[in-house]
């Protein structure tokens, strides 16, 4: 099914993400990991593209084998970034083919080294993959969007601006960015919809199971860790299942409050883990807050 019609008919649900291993032991750790998240009937579970498609082969082979063996709904992440028309075309065709239905159309990181040579293939942004796919496939689109501004660049009214022309190329719902302060995504909806923007915008939500990791996250993606969140974290940094307890408990009430004022979903960055996943989750299913 397509994303976008699901999330139409208004029921709030939740969504995982798992990235693809490298080995085929760790592809079958993963489909026993997702097959522990039944239960929670998400609405689909995203597989994301390795920098400049170097997971592109084990990408595609967990996303048909998510949706084959599990019965779920599968949202492919696919960058653009270094890749030509004809590669891009070989991949959106076999994914097309398995029966894939949902995009995630991305630009990709550019190269850490600063070197733009040899980068840009064929598209420049990710609003250029988006027509592209819009025009020739009959995928529905997704992309990505930066509650506390793109680390790229540091003016959001530019940031939302492009966001928009990302939607008018044809994206048909967005995915924010981790966030750990709920103003800032409440604050971002308010701005996109003030440019036009009017798809569902899913707040991505990353339950902390480890301080330095999120300390690393944070640093790589821009997200604001709140004063209060971070002294908590630090006087618990070498008690791991006490972070986990905090992780779980902060995630849980951040979801709540988005689900209460009217997130259509919660998106969830599982980095490959079940348990505290499913802990917030089925907290919101008990508490009736997720179909
Ligand atoms: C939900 C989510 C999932 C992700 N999954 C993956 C993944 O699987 N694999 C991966 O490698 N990366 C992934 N990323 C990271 C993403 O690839 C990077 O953040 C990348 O730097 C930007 O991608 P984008 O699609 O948002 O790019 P774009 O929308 O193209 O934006 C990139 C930058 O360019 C600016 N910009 C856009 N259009 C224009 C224009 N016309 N003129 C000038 N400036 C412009 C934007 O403001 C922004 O600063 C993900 C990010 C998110 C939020």
């Amino acid at each position: 099914m397509k994303i976008a019609t699901a999330l139409q008919a208004g029921k709030q649900a939740c969504s995982f993400e798992f990235f693809p291993p490298k080995t085929d032991a760790g592809v079958e750790k993963l489909l026993d990991t997702a097959r522990t998240l039944l239960p929670l009937k998400p609405l689909f579970v995203s597989v994301t593209y390795g920098a400049a498609g170097s997971s592109r082969e084990r990408t595609i082979e967990v996303a048909k084998r998510i949706k084959r063996e599990l019965g779920l709904e599968v949202l492919v992440h696919v960058t653009c970034i270094g890749s030509s028309l004809a590669t891009l075309r070989t991949l959106f065709d076999e994914l097309a083919a398995a029966g894939i239905e949902n995009i995630l159309a991305l630009r990709g990181d550019l190269p850490t080294d600063g070197s733009s040579a040899g980068t840009f293939e064929e598209f420049k942004y990710a609003n250029e993959l988006v027509a592209f796919l819009a025009a020739e496939y009959d995928f529905c689109i997704g992309a990505a969007c930066y509650p506390e501004g793109h680390n790229e660049s540091s003016d959001i009214v530019a940031d939302v601006g492009y966001l928009q022309a990302k939607v008018a190329a044809g994206a048909n719902f967005l995915i924010t960015q981790l966030f750990f302060e709920n103003e800032r995504y409440r604050d971002f909806v308010k701005r996109a919809r003030a440019v036009g923007i009017e798809v569902p915008i899913i707040p991505g939500i990353m339950p902390i199971t480890d301080y330095r990791q999120v300390q690393r996250f944070t640093d790589l993606c821009g997200a604001t860790l709140p004063e209060k969140l971070r002294n908590e974290l630090v006087y618990r940094a070498d008690d791991q299942s006490s972070v986990v307890d905090l992780g779980v408990a902060y995630a849980t009430l951040q979801c709540a409050d988005l689900l209460v004022h009217g997130a259509p979903a919660v998106h969830f960055y599982t980095l490959n883990r079940s348990t505290a996943t499913r802990a917030i989750v089925s907290a919101l299913l008990a508490a009736n807050m997720l179909t």
